[in-house]
């Protein structure tokens, strides 16, 4: 039936394989120090420096503080790496 398979999607454990999280990759135009930024710390940024949605917060530079600029994002799925450990049913 198709309410069961509607179902079975969000019945998924929050930890499931498929979890995927999207990283952010900010350059310093200074130093040309690439930092790595996880979804959820770019939105709390957001949320402190109170910008609309869809706008990439300010990030300092952790080696000489200049605002670091926005380059790229990538996804990882970070509960992917289950060996032994088969929660998935
Ligand atoms: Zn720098």
């Amino acid at each position: 039936m198709k309410d069961e398979k509607e179902r079975d999607n969000w019945e998924l454990p929050f930890h499931s394989p498929d979890h995927q999280e999207e990283w952010y990759v900010y350059r310093c135009p200074k130093c040309g120090m690439d930092d790595h930024v996880p979804d959820f710390v770019v939105d709390e940024f957001a949320m402190v420096q109170k910008l609309k949605e869809g706008e990439m917060p300010g990030v300092a530079c952790p080696e000489c503080l200049t605002k670091m600029v926005f380059e790229s994002s990538y996804i990882k799925y970070p509960y992917r790496k289950t060996e032994g450990d088969s929660e998935l049913q």
